[in-house]
Order: structure tokens, then C-alpha cells, then sequence
């Protein structure tokens, strides 16, 4: 009777002890940066190859439409190793992002970086100050911009096909040579420029400002930064694109 009603106590004993938490099933937050390359709505439908006004902006859509995802993966890749090498440490890149997105073009084209933001949103995709979009839009010609880079927020930058179409080694005409023209440099065009104009993009998704976001006794000359004459790549005045400053603040988003 005794063993009974021990064995019957273990058995409640083993049913209702107190036990210990689970293990958080949560992953942990990390930080990333997203590459994205986005097909607007309807994108195939654009006209191709001639320069198209919206408003004071322009865009030039070149072909294929359709990019293949690893010659876009493979083009960005020197930027990765740029930063790594400047930075002095290892960028957490996630990889290269197709998304198909549910906004028209032209949607895109009257919201620029906002646009990006919603389209993050929408996805319930992570946002905080650990994750930098950079999205690549086709058809959004020679947009480029960063915004929300601020201290606790994600970073959006949007570098358009102007960058994507000439690190791919689009033949020309294609959107860097149509929008930029004559009056920007010759390197501003070439893949290395865009490559240039991709890294200085990523910076500002890490914080970085342009020279004059610093306090005034602390600014860069635009001359020795890739966050000031980006298209000088790679000839910066005695640096390698980063003053040691703006290297330390990059390194502050790495934690
Ligand atoms: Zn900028």
C-alpha cells in the first residue's frame, strides 16, 4: 500500500513538478544587410531603352528587364570586399533578395526611398536599427538615396538601375550613361564609379553622413571620402575612401 502510493506521488511528482523554461525558440537578432533587387509591377511592360520624364526627374529603363540574380550577386561582391578591407572587419551580409513587388513603377517612381520603406513594411520584414536595406528597383533609373539612417532605425538606401545596369557590365546605352552624361566624370559611369556609388549607399545605411552631416571641426574634405566625391574611387586624398573617423563610426553600427 505504501509503495503504491509512492509510486503514485512520483508519478504526480514527475506530471506537475515545476519545470524549467524552454529554451527561447526566438532567433536571435543579428544585424544584416539586405541586398534587394526589386521588380516594380508590371515592369515588362515599361518601354525600354529611351529616357522617360517624371516630373523633374529622369529614367532610363535598359534590357534585358530581367537580370540574372547571380550576375548581380557576383557584381556586387568587390563592394563587399572594398568595405571589408577599409572597415577592417567583416560586414554581415545576407544574400541577394528578389522580390516581386506589388507597387507599380510609377508608384515607385512618385514615393523613391519611402516607397522602399513601405514595401518593407508591407512584407513584415525586420525593421530596426540592425537591418540596412539597399535595394536595387528596376527602372528607377539614376535614383539613388539613404535615408533613416539615424541612431534606432533601419537604414534604406536606394541605388536604382543607374548602379545595377553598369556593375552587371550592361553595355551602354544603359541607365548610367543615359542619366549621368556628360556632365559627371567619366569614372562616375564606369563600373568602378558605380560600385563607388553602391559602397557610399551601404555607408549611409551604417551611419555614415556625407561631409557636411559632421559637426563643423570635424568634417571630412570631400576630397579624401567615398561619402563625399564617391565617382574619385579609388584615388581619395590620402586615404583609402574613409577617414579614420568615419571608419570608427561605421564600426559603432557593427557593435
Ligand atoms: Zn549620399
Amino acid at each position: 500500500m505504501v509503495k503504491l502510493l509512492q509510486r503514485l506521488l512520483a508519478w504526480f511528482w514527475a506530471l506537475f513538478r515545476p519545470k524549467p523554461p524552454l529554451p527561447s525558440v526566438l532567433p536571435k537578432q543579428t544585424r544584416s544587410l539586405v541586398p534587394l533587387l526589386i521588380y516594380p509591377k508590371g515592369i515588362e511592360q515599361e518601354p525600354v531603352g529611351e529616357e522617360v520624364r517624371v516630373g523633374e526627374a529622369r529614367y532610363f529603363l535598359s534590357w534585358p528587364v530581367e537580370l540574372p540574380q547571380e550576375q548581380v550577386e557576383a557584381a556586387i561582391d568587390p563592394a563587399k570586399l572594398w568595405l571589408d578591407d577599409v572597415l577592417g572587419a567583416e560586414l554581415p551580409w545576407a544574400p541577394l533578395e528578389r522580390l516581386d513587388s506589388k507597387f507599380t513603377l510609377s508608384q515607385w517612381r512618385s514615393s523613391g526611398i519611402e516607397m522602399l520603406k513601405r514595401e518593407v513594411e508591407d512584407r513584415s520584414m525586420p525593421q530596426s536599427r540592425d537591418q540596412v536595406y539597399l535595394a536595387f528597383v528596376r527602372g528607377m533609373g539614376g535614383y539613388a538615396g539613404g535615408t533613416g539612417y539615424q541612431e534606432f532605425r533601419a537604414g534604406y538606401a536606394m541605388v536604382g538601375d543607374v548602379c545595377l545596369e553598369a556593375i552587371c557590365g550592361l553595355p551602354e546605352p544603359n541607365a548610367a550613361s543615359v542619366l549621368l552624361g556628360e556632365a559627371w566624370s567619366d569614372t562616375s559611369r564606369s563600373a568602378q564609379g558605380q560600385k563607388a556609388a553602391f559602397i557610399h549607399e551601404t555607408l549611409h545605411g551604417l551611419d555614415l553622413p556625407h561631409p557636411d552631416g559632421w559637426p563643423a571641426d570635424e568634417q571630412p574634405a570631400w576630397g579624401e571620402t567615398i561619402m563625399g566625391y564617391w565617382w574619385n574611387m579609388p584615388n581619395f586624398l590620402g586615404t583609402a575612401g574613409l577617414t579614420e573617423r568615419e571608419v570608427q563610426r561605421a564600426l559603432r553600427w557593427l557593435g
